[in-house]
């Protein structure tokens, strides 16, 4: 379930968006301030932020240049609820690190639009949607891995935390990733685990995949981390 944290301090608009938010199955998180908000992000990082810009004390665009400029946060997707629509602050918005910006007055169903095409792009691992990479298949809905051989789909079971490792590599292919940052995006982040952990995961997803002829998939890639490639997937004959 995607966590969305909604930074504004307009009761009705909170409650108009907290409710649509809900029902499109996100876990929503409120703030009424920066502060507030600062200390809800330094908890645990939410999936993606909306903020708004105008704020009691410290300003939506001062939050988020703040968030751009500190490696844990940096890549925190952000989209900016804006009062006002002339071009000059959509441009701030922007520059300040916002990946998209609703103009307010909004509809709801446009603000989840927004918020689905940003996590689509940023971090598609919390969203719902089949991914596929080759023959292989992942379904988070139904939380099933297949491969296609011959016309026949051939099941693949994997424990939780292989699931979601998987789930991850298959959203993020043909890039690689270091145990710390696999740590961060697949435990979570402020978990304090042993990079050897990582290791240990991705032998048995391996082991789970050469079941279907796919342990080629996953790269060990010497002194920087995995790489989850296509390149790795027998040839379909
Ligand atoms: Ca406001």
């Amino acid at each position: 379930m995607p966590r969305v944290l909604i930074v504004e301090d307009e009761g009705g608009i909170v409650e108009l968006v907290s409710i649509h938010l809900r029902h499109a199955g996100f876990d929503v998180a409120v703030a009424g301030d920066a502060d507030r908000a600062q200390a809800l992000v330094d908890e645990a990082l939410p999936d993606l932020v909306v903020l708004d810009w105008m704020l009691p004390g410290r300003s939506g665009v001062a939050l988020a240049r703040r968030w751009r400029t500190d490696p844990r946060t940096r890549e925190l997707p952000i989209v900016m609820l804006t009062a006002r629509d002339e071009e000059v602050d959509m441009v701030t918005a922007l520059d300040a690190g916002a990946d998209d910006y609703v103009t307010k007055p909004f509809s709801p169903a446009a603000l989840l639009a927004r918020i689905r095409a940003v996590l689509r792009r940023r971090a598609p691992q919390v969203l719902d949607e089949v991914v596929q990479v080759g023959t292989l298949m992942l379904d988070p809905a139904t939380r099933r891995v297949t491969r296609l051989v011959d016309g026949r789909s051939e099941e693949v079971k994997l424990g939780p935390t292989e699931f979601r490792l998987l789930h991850f590599l298959m959203t993020h292919p043909e890039r690689v990733h270091s145990r710390a940052q696999l740590l961060d995006r697949v435990w979570g982040d402020h978990v304090f685990i042993e990079e050897r952990t990582v290791d240990v995961h991705i032998k048995r997803l391996r082991e789970s995949l050469s079941i279907v002829q796919c342990a080629g998939l996953i790269e060990t890639v010497r002194g920087a981390g995995y790489r989850l490639s296509a390149q790795g997937l027998p040839q379909v004959a």
